[in-house]
């Protein structure tokens, strides 16, 4: 097995190690690869999130009255460090998620495209001017800093969901508190550690801020706290519903992103060769722990014979491995939990009549391995409709294009979607408002691996939420409208008269 150095890698980012002692409230951190401990960090705790909030607050205020350009030219700098330390980085995340060296080094890189991307949107905060009604008065908008941003996310994306939202929210200036997932805080420790000595050089207020916990305490008081002007919350739908009742019950703002079920449709004309290679990469890619993996293919029946060969051939290459060998394409699971759940969705499937094409076992060596499965399944049954966050592909035959969309939009859940055809209108009606109803839609692309200068997100369970590229950077924002009359009469909106004399 190819081995990273941990004590090296703790060492790099001023981590912990695992011989450090353990507080009452500490939390462990586990390779998913071998199950061995890899460190011991302290938590927050509630004392530990009055000071960060109490920062946060300070350093938005002061943040706000930096010119947008400047801050950008800080988030340089956090690029240039996200540079300088892209393979330790990498390797960390390879360590404690378990997804393989190639795509932890992909995840630094999108951190890298998306500091990138916030440098220009720094010079391109552009607010509208419009005519007014009135003469001589001048009315437009203009965007200003919301203040403090509370950012949760999940475990499988541990770092890049961070820099989503940080960075341009730091653009946007504003201050960031984030809550990354129990399961990764080594990653976020790190990614903090590079944050806050360019803080430090930079003499910028202390905008990057971190909460370590170990359950739901803290990203639930972030949820209800109304110094939070804007909570971006990436995770389950279950959890995410949770959050966004709580948010609204304050009248705060949300992001949201959430769960996903995508399918991809593979018409009778599609080109074979690269709908089965985005498809295994779709279902595999981060053993199937990706929001955006691909976890239905619905196939027109004339090609479904030869492209379940295809799928399942490429299935009995696939290197099951430790994620830090550069020839390993699947890695470990997260934890046992992920395990059980994916055992309990080859048994539902199975129970509800799917045939098991390839894979479906756990694997006995150490570690949480289970070796990726492809079910011939039903687009009906429950266990199809729920987003098992695993490597299970359902292989789904249809008759028409009318016909896969439409069991494609069935899902609760609206994120990722992709359509291999060579065919234009089918092209084009997928891409209509008649075609895929989520927030992603590709042709002859698959699901998983957005770029980021695109809005990232989708509709119906997966929380409507847009993160990333295009206009994404307005919901870190606030709106004002402002309207300055020049003149020496006092003229009112739609031609109303109210003459008092004063
Ligand atoms: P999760 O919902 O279990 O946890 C997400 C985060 O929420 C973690 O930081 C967790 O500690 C925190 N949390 C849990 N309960 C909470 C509560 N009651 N209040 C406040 N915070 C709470 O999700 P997960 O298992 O880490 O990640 C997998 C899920 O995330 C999948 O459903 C996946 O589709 C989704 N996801 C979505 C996107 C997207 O962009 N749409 C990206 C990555 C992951």
């Amino acid at each position: 097995m190819a081995r990273s150095n941990i004590g090296a890698l703790l060492k790099h980012f001023d981590l912990p190690s695992s011989e450090a002692g353990a507080s009452a409230d500490g939390l462990e951190s586990y390779n998913p690869a071998d199950g061995s401990l890899l460190s011991r960090v302290h938590t927050s705790g509630a004392a530990g999130y009055n000071t960060v909030m109490s920062q946060a607050v300070a350093a938005a205020r002061a943040w706000a009255d930096v010119p947008a350009p400047q801050r950008g030219d800080l988030v340089r700098q956090v690029g240039d460090a996200l540079r300088q330390h892209k393979r330790e980085l990498a390797e960390l995340i390879a360590l404690e998620n378990g997804k393989i060296i190639a795509e932890g080094l992909g995840e630094v890189q999108e951190m890298i495209d998306m500091a990138d991307l916030a440098i220009g949107q720094s010079r391109m905060l552009y607010g509208r001017s419009m005519h007014s009604e009135r003469s001589q008065h001048r009315m437009y908008e203009q965007w200003h800093p919301l203040g403090v941003v509370g950012v949760i996310t999940a475990f499988n994306f541990p770092v890049a969901v961070w820099s989503w939202n940080a960075l341009l929210a730091a653009v946007c200036g504003n201050a960031t508190v984030w809550k990354p997932s129990p399961k990764t805080p080594l990653c976020a420790l790190a990614v903090q550690q590079l944050c806050d000595r360019v803080l430090r050089c930079h003499g910028a207020p202390a905008i990057f801020q971190l909460l370590i916990d170990r359950g739901a305490e803290l990203g639930a008081r972030l949820a209800a706290d109304r110094r939070v002007n804007l909570l971006s919350f990436t995770g389950s739908t279950a959890v995410g519903r949770q959050i966004a009742q709580t948010v609204a019950t304050r009248l705060g703002r949300s992001l949201l992103e959430l769960g996903g079920n995508n399918a991809i449709i593979v018409d009778e004309t599609a080109d074979l060769d690269l709908a089965a290679r985005a498809i295994v990469f779709g279902a595999l890619g981060t053993a199937g722990q990706r929001c955006t993996s691909t976890r239905r293919v619905l196939v027109h029946r004339s090609q479904l014979t030869e492209l379940q060969r295809r799928l399942v051939h490429a299935y009995r290459q696939v290197r099951i491995g430790d994620p830090l060998d550069p020839t390993t394409l699947v890695g470990p699971l997260i934890d046992l939990d992920a395990v059980r759940a994916f055992e309990r969705g080859i048994a539902s499937a199975q129970a509800a009549g799917g045939q098991l094409l390839v894979g479906g076992k756990t694997l006995t060596r150490a570690g949480h391995f289970v070796e990726p499965a492809i079910v011939l399944a039903r687009n009906d049954w429950d266990i199809v409709q729920h987003e098992t966050f695993g490597p299970i592909l359902y292989l789904i035959a249809v008759d028409s294009i009318d016909e896969a969309i439409r069991l494609q939009n069935e899902s609760a859940y609206g994120l990722s979607s992709g359509l291999f055809t060579q065919r234009l209108q089918h092209a084009e009606q997928y891409l209509s408002h008649q075609g895929s109803d989520c927030g992603i839609a590709n042709v002859n692309i698959g699901t998983s691996g957005a770029e980021i200068g695109g809005a990232f997100g989708g509709e119906k369970d997966t929380g409507g939420g847009r993160e990333a590229g295009s206009d994404a950077w307005k919901t870190y924002m606030r709106r004002q409208t402002n309207t300055v009359n020049w003149s020496s009469a006092l003229p009112l909106a739609q031609g109303i008269e109210f003459d008092i004399a004063p």
